[in-house]
């Protein structure tokens, strides 16, 4: 009391009890006040908990021994969404760093599905669940990195947490048998990344050797079947070589000979969110699908395309003239338009104008009607990157449509960029 001036003493007194309700209503929504530090900068925090549906029950977890570490497969607007829907994240850490809570730490997210640690289940009923805006196998950014270090410390700090309690949603998650696997197994899950995440980058530098993403209590124990990915991950101790050889080839999502649709997409191969584009063009999503053993090699597969917008997306591809068709078959009268645009198999472009001989235009190659002339990537406006109809021609002749391109800074600097009219 000693700081309030005489005059509103009594004033005070009076109210006290009236300050002390308005104290309670505040603290639930405090930004963890009991552990910020003044040394360190405090990223920006945005509580997004009033986007949880009215008909969500808040329940506390059964005991809090782990934090549990994701990345979302998605951009930040649709991990948002999908994540409020059902509280299934206490935190979530954008690409510039600001940290949004989803949940309030004390209450159980549902984040980590079927799962097992050192013989113990349902992890998310022990545990914290953060989400990384960004995919298992793109790198995460150094704000998120200097974000994500920042709140696990505080985590630990709150519920005594050690490093080796510090897990990423691979490691804990386990599948039931399947198609391609036979016993209950890890490797249901890939985020955030065997070959992304770096514990170090997070503060998780602990030297025990529990802390390594090579242990791993319930394989050692037989309860389940080792992850293939962390077998490639012991290989980078003995062979550099052949270790980046085989994680150049898990990042394509195009389903092989060696590369099967459990491989690609891991415990949702067979769900709705899952789209797999045949080589023919037919669009199927993975609960759509019976035979597994009948997918074609060269099927491209699509991750966490939840709406259907999304699946609409994978279908938009650029026509192309093939063995008997001819440019007229597509473009119609507009054929010989300088607005219609042929990019031919090895990558040159004419345009309907400077076409000479319309029965030598080899199959393969791509018809564009009613675009502008292509300009450099740089030189091109980010809105027209961004539209759905837009199309780039990456160097080595690749062209794709800018729909099923979920992240254009991605894009090679020597990019070729058309836009429609
Ligand atoms: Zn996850």
């Amino acid at each position: 009391m000693a700081l309030i001036p005489n005059k509103y003493r009594y004033h005070a007194l009076v109210h006290a009890p009236v300050w002390l309700i308005c104290l309670a209503l505040l603290w639930p929504v405090s930004l963890e006040p009991e552990v910020l530090e003044a040394d360190q900068a405090t990223p920006r925090i945005v509580d997004y908990q009033k986007h949880l549906p009215r008909s969500f029950k808040k329940r506390r977890r059964k005991s809090t021994r782990f934090v549990v570490l994701h990345s979302t497969e998605s951009g930040l607007r649709s991990a948002l969404r999908t994540l409020s829907r059902r509280g299934h994240s206490n935190y979530l850490v954008a690409r510039n760093g600001t940290i949004y809570r989803i949940l309030n730490k004390q209450y159980r997210s549902h984040h980590a599905g079927l799962s097992m640690w050192n013989g113990l289940r349902d992890i998310s009923s022990h545990s914290i669940g953060i989400e990384l805006v960004g995919y298992h196998n793109d790198p995460f950014t150094a704000s998120q990195y200097e974000s994500l270090k920042w709140l696990i410390e505080v985590m630990q700090r709150v519920y005594k947490i050690p490093d080796h309690h510090v897990l990423e949603h691979y490691r804990v998650a386990y599948g039931r048998p399947n198609q391609w696997v036979k016993r209950p197994h890890r490797g249901r899950k890939k985020d955030p990344g065997v070959f992304n995440f770096s514990r170090a980058r997070a503060g998780l530098d602990s030297k025990d050797p529990r802390n390594s993403i090579l242990y791993d209590p319930d394989v050692r124990a037989g309860r389940l079947i080792p992850d293939p990915d962390i077998d490639i991950a012991r290989v980078r101790l003995v062979d550099r070589g052949r270790y980046d050889a085989e994680v150049a080839q898990l990042s394509e999502n195009v389903i092989t000979r060696r590369n099967s649709a459990w491989r690609i997409a891991r415990g949702e191969y067979n769900e709705a969110t899952t789209v797999y584009r045949f080589p023919n063009g037919t669009v199927m999503r993975g609960n759509q699908i019976r035979n597994w053993d009948r997918i074609p090699v060269g099927t491209v597969v699509f991750l966490n395309r939840d709406r259907t917008e999304d699946v609409k997306s994978v279908t938009a591809t650029v026509p192309v003239i093939e063995q008997g068709t001819t440019a007229f078959d597509i473009a119609g009268p507009a054929y010989k338009r300088s607005d219609t645009y042929y990019i031919f198999p090895r990558g040159t472009i004419k345009h309907g104008r400077q076409v000479r001989r319309w029965s030598r235009i080899p199959p393969g190659t791509r018809v564009l009607v009613h675009y502008n002339a292509p300009v450099a990537l740089n030189s091109a406006g980010l809105q027209a990157v961004k539209r759905n109809d837009t199309v780039f021609l990456v160097p080595r002749s690749e062209v794709v449509v800018a729909a099923n391109v979920p992240d254009t800074s991605q894009l090679n600097s020597g990019t070729l960029v058309f836009t429609k009219k």
